[in-house]
């Protein structure tokens, strides 16, 4: 029987990653305590909520589905248009918070222990067990831990108490809930050029299924290659941009979003008694910045390893080994793939964007776009796509050079 200061498993921070993992290891029957160092679970929103609806296959729906989408209308940096159109939902924008609040109780009613409000400040490895220092309130609390899971997010302490490197890439976020924006409902919108989001782009995501007046609730935001600073002065930027401006005139803000997104998988998650999930471990798609999926998905792996290791009472770095491998084999080729495709596309001017704009205008190549293009797998479609337009392949070149 476990002392009341002693875990199976301590997990720092509540967030997607954490309530998951929590969830599936005590689903073991295993003493799992949460630490969060916020008053709330979900907040402050750092998504804009744009997920597949596989995040669905790991945790119910639990009615956090704002909206369908069934493509995109992408937007060139002179404002050329794409259109496309799966005519069927390839995506669902999610109450992100309630989502998470949904998750979170999920953890608790498999039961976990949730401490909100409480940091956790030091960890520390004994030859045997982890020792976590936790602060709440004005009080500091020590406790003892057979596992230590950082699900930190994208400034992980813990990996760095563990010497565990930071993922590769990191680029920041802003964006902002919006009362009413002038976009049709089915499509999320993509805005691309290196003065509206260098390295990467620009979103206006309609968060409901209901137009009123001829305006939707919509996020708004971009992530770019630069300081959160910065990225705050692109967004206000997005308001006089030609053809999304016009949009945002009868548009309020309801509430900002902000946050820095890792961008490629760490190269080792564990070390002896110690996992790394979520952004912590950079599980987080480079080509779009998402993470809910592979969080989730990197969860259920982390929390079947921790299961395993509990259960034949090995704790090592070399028992924990499996858990990298897991999901490196799961998603890690995606998630490397995507990194590959990001720094291409970082390294292409405007008049590049618009010559593979150009390529891909063919109705035939946006069917194929529509058919294939898969924001958590978007390698299937890059294979298709310079199959069948080998002339994309002039802008990778200069980064596939560098492997040589
Ligand atoms: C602007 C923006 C837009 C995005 N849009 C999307 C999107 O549309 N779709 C999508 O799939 N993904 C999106 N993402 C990414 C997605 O939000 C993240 O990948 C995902 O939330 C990561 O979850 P996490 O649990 O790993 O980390 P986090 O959500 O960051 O959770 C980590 C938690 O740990 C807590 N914590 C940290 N340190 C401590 C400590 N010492 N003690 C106690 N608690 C601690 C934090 O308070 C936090 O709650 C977006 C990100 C940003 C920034």
């Amino acid at each position: 029987m476990a002392k009341v200061n002693e875990y199976d498993a301590v997990i720092v921070g509540g967030g997607i990653a954490g309530s998951t993992t929590g969830k599936f290891i005590a689903e073991h029957d295993h003493k799992v305590l949460i630490v969060e160092e916020h008053r709330e679970v979900g907040k402050p929103l750092q998504c804009a909520g744009l997920v597949t609806p596989r995040i669905f296959d790991f945790m119910p729906e639990n009615g956090c589905v704002l909206n369908r989408v069934r493509g995109a209308k992408v937007y060139s940096p002179s404002g050329k248009e794409l259109v496309i159109d799966a005519k069927k939902t390839k995506a669902v924008v999610i109450d992100r918070v309630g989502f998470d609040r949904s998750c979170m109780a999920m953890a608790v009613r498999a039961g976990c222990e949730l401490s909100l409000g409480a940091k956790a400040l030091a960890a520390k490895y004994d030859g045997n067990t982890v020792s976590v220092k936790i602060m709440k309130g004005n009080k500091i609390f020590s406790m003892n831990t057979k596992l230590l899971i950082g699900a930190d997010g994208v400034q992980s302490r813990v990996g760095r108490w563990f010497n565990l490197k930071r993922p590769p890439l990191l680029i920041s976020g802003f964006g902002a809930e919006l009362s009413g924006v002038n976009i049709d409902p089915r499509f999320v919108e993509i805005y691309l050029g290196n003065d509206v989001a260098p390295n990467f782009f620009s979103w206006a995501i309609p968060k409901s299924p209901n137009t009123v007046d001829g305006v939707v609730p919509a996020r708004v935001g971009l992530a770019c290659d630069s300081s959160t600073h910065c990225a705050f002065q692109y967004y206000h930027q997005l308001f006089s941009h030609p053809i999304l401006g016009p949009k945002l005139i009868r548009s309020k803000p309801i509430q900002y979003i902000a946050g820095a997104i890792p961008l490629g998988p760490v190269p080792k998650s564990y070390t002896n008694n110690v996992m790394l999930v979520g952004d912590a471990a950079g599980q987080v798609k480079p080509t779009s910045g998402g993470g809910v999926y592979t969080s989730i998905l990197c969860a259920k792996h982390c929390a079947k390893v921790a299961d395993h290791a509990l259960q034949i009472k090995d704790h090592s770095a070399k028992c924990l080994k499996e858990y990298h491998k897991a999901w490196m084999n799961d998603i890690g080729v995606e998630l490397k793939h995507g990194l590959r495709l990001h720094k291409v596309y970082m390294h292409l001017k405007d008049n590049q964007l618009e010559d593979g704009f150009n390529l891909l205008s063919e109705k035939s190549i946006l069917s194929l776009i529509s058919t294939h293009g898969d924001i958590d797998f978007p390698s299937k479609l890059t294979t298709v796509l310079f199959k069948k337009v080998p002339a994309l392949l002039k802008f990778a070149r200069p980064y596939l050079r560098s492997f040589f």
